[in-house]
């Protein structure tokens, strides 16, 4: 095999493959470098959330173009990639916490998205069984959705190939060279070494090691999450339904019938381990049925731990940094599959052509990390 390419990407999940498949598009040979299988880090462990739902503009614009790739994915692949547009609904259980939704509908609305407030038996109406008491009301958009990360991956994976670069599984990257601060390629663990002007660091959890490498620091924090899946259930409600109280928990119903859900621990749990416990079996099953009562008879059938990598500010690094041809797309939080499409046609656009697609302040490597995202 060449042991030249234009490009490589460290990291196998949906950032990485997305930035693979728009690279190759643009014409330059790519390779992958993945140390395990295709989605074995964070991507194969999401629920498969996708939402224009958030409260910056730079945020919102990067979704509405993930979505337009999303919506697009079954003509571009040439399979499903079970894309449904079931809506996201967003509860607040105080007022302040409604209040926090409203503060940014008018800028949702301004950029375009179909979003609306909704009182307690609007939100009843959408979600027939839901527990009303304590609700104060939610936000919800119809457009918002969900698809099975796998086959997402799966059309990455056959679009980069198609077009003559390549995926490599099973191999991992052990260090970044670069000369007078520029970097030359990168080294595999089993000696080789693979020469490229552009090294890109889509290792999710492992960035923060992968920009080591290279001499760059990162601003990233690995999260412990868990998740579980149902059995197969008549058809019960659409959207993705997001309790955010302290204890609540987030879930949706999928095309095949499943309930796939999780909650976010609080106090957070740092690391990246992905044991599945007991404890989130029992929590999981209180939260879902005290929002959805029936659902207290839910058949799991399986769970499984992973991570988001998280930034102080919530918002991914997607940017240069000071090693030139070193660039990364990490710190996820818990958006990176939706984030991914919209990630790779943009990052493509950094790399190839220099430039930022729209004010990128937020996705700066350099910027100041005290914002906070409301819509989280
Ligand atoms: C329980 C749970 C639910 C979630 N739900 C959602 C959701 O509904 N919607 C959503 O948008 N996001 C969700 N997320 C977040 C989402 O999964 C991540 O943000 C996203 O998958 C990150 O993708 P990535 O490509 O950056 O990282 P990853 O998928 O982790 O990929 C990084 C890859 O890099 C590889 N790697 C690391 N180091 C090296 C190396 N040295 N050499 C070679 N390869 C290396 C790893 O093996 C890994 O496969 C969820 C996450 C969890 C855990």
């Amino acid at each position: 095999m060449s042991k030249s390419f234009d490009a490589v990407i460290i990291g196998g999940g949906i950032v990485g493959l997305s930035v693979g498949y728009h690279l190759t598009k643009k014409g330059l040979k790519t390779i992958v470098v993945e140390k395990k299988y295709t989605g074995s880090g964070s991507t194969g462990r999401c629920i498969g959330g996708i939402r224009m739902q958030f409260s910056t503009e730079a945020s919102i614009k990067l979704m509405q173009e993930s979505m337009a790739h999303f919506t697009g994915m079954e003509k571009a692949f040439g399979f499903s990639v079970e894309f449904l547009a079931g809506g996201y609904l967003f509860l607040a259980h105080t007022e302040d916490k409604l209040d926090a939704f409203r503060s940014v509908i008018a800028l949702q609305k301004k950029l375009g998205l179909n979003v609306r407030e909704l009182d307690p038996e609007e939100c009843e109406k959408l979600v027939p069984g839901i527990n009303t008491k304590g609700l104060k009301g939610g936000v919800y958009s119809p457009d918002d959705g969900q698809a099975y990360p796998f086959k997402v991956l799966k059309g990455y994976i056959n679009g980069i190939r198609d077009n003559g670069s390549v995926v490599r599984t099973y191999t991992e990257v052990t260090g970044i060279k670069s000369v007078d601060g520029i970097v030359t390629g990168v080294e595999l663990e089993n000696g080789e070494f693979l020469a490229s002007p552009v090294v890109v660091n889509a290792a999710g959890p492992w960035a923060v090691e992968v920009g080591k490498m290279a001499g760059v620091e990162l601003p990233i924090f690995p999260e412990e999450h868990e998740a579980l899946i149902s059995d197969r259930y008549e058809h019960l409600f659409d959207p993705m339904v997001v309790d955010y109280r302290p204890d609540g928990c987030y879930f949706q119903q999928m095309v095949t019938g499943q309930i796939i859900g999780c909650y976010t621990p609080v106090p957070n749990k740092p690391g990246k381990h992905t044991s599945s416990s007991s404890e989130f079996l029992l929590e999981m099953s209180k939260r879902t049925s005290r929002l959805i009562p029936k659902l207290k008879d839910l058949n799991v059938l399986r769970h499984w731990g992973g991570s988001y990598s998280m930034t102080p500010d919530g918002s991914p690094i997607i940017d240069r940094t000071g090693t030139k041809g070193f660039y990364v797309a990490a710190g996820m939080s818990g958006h990176g599959f939706m984030f991914g499409p919209a990630i790779g046609k943009y990052l493509a656009q950094i790399i190839t052509e220099g430039t930022y697609p729209f004010d990128w302040d937020e996705f700066k490597l350099e910027r100041d990390f005290s914002r906070k995202e409301i819509m989280k």
